[in-house]
């Protein structure tokens, strides 16, 4: 059994991940912004009868905040060995309309976010000498889209810190790969249909998708699980697509 930290465990994506770890044996640490989803998320894997703990009111793009969530898990779960870095936030802004304030947080939340919560779990990953890190990107950071300018330049940015971290903790036995989805049911996508930025409904879109079908949250749980198992540890530094065939 080992201790898992799920950032943005509280919805969607992150949700799955977490309900996944755990029944696979993971004591499971869910930490997000939103205290009460993470609470709810943490309740709903304690009631399957397995390990969960939440630190609700983490803001990933806060280091002390990261640091200190870090400590709580530590405290009662011990040391993690298993990071998971999902939490993320999307926006649509004409490039001209961006500012230094919006372009500094898209960054602050989905890239640097990724940086301050490894630089306070991969020293326990390296006393460990085994860790698994998985930080989940965008399947935008390959196709590009428009009015993401600054979210697709950031989740590149995880794929590009994804590869280096590897190739610098391979030795210390920890594997980092990057897991960019596609087209994933969840509250951010369904937030961009409403906003009207998908370019038609999840349905169309769902009809135009080789598996003819939107993901779903376990779809990323299930590649997320895989990852971190003891059996991929030949696996590190990749970018594992998972979208329904949306990109190859
Ligand atoms: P979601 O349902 O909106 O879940 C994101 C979670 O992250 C929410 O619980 C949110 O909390 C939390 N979060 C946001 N900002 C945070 C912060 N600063 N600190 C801590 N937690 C924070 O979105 P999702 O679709 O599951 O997305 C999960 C990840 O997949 C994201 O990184 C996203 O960019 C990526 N992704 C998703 C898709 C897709 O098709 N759905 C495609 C490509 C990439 P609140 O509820 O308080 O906002």
């Amino acid at each position: 059994m080992r201790t898992a930290i799920v950032t943005g465990g509280g919805s969607g994506i992150g949700r799955a991940i977490a309900l996944r770890l755990a029944s696979d044996g993971h004591r499971t640490a869910i930490l997000d912004l939103d205290a009460e989803s993470a609470e709810r998320v943490a309740g709903e894997i304690r009631d399957k009868g397995h390990e969960a703990m939440a630190v609700g009111g983490t803001d990933v793009s806060d280091r002390a905040l990261v640091d200190a969530a870090v400590r709580t898990v530590r405290e009662k779960f011990g040391p993690a060995s298993i990071l998971v870095n999902n939490a993320g936030r999307t926006g649509f802004d004409k490039f001209l309309r961006i500012d230094d304030e919006l372009w500094n947080r898209m960054l602050a939340v989905n890239l640097t976010s990724v940086y301050y919560c490894a630089q306070a779990i991969v020293p326990d990953m390296i006393d460990a000498g085994w860790g698994r890190i998985v930080n989940i990107s965008s399947s935008s950071a390959h196709s590009g889209q428009q009015f993401m300018t600054h979210y697709v330049a950031a989740k590149a940015g995880v794929i590009g810190l994804t590869k280096s971290l590897a190739l610098e903790l391979g030795p210390r036995g920890i594997t980092v790969n990057t897991i960019p989805p596609g087209f994933v049911d969840t509250p951010m996508l369904r937030n961009s249909e409403s906003q009207g930025m998908l370019g038609g409904s999840v349905d169309h879109h769902a009809e135009l998708t080789p598996v003819r079908r939107a993901g779903k949250p376990e779809d990323i749980a299930a590649a997320c699980a895989f990852l971190v198992s003891e059996e991929a540890g030949y696996i590190t530094g990749q970018v594992i697509g998972v979208n329904g065939g949306r990109n190859t």
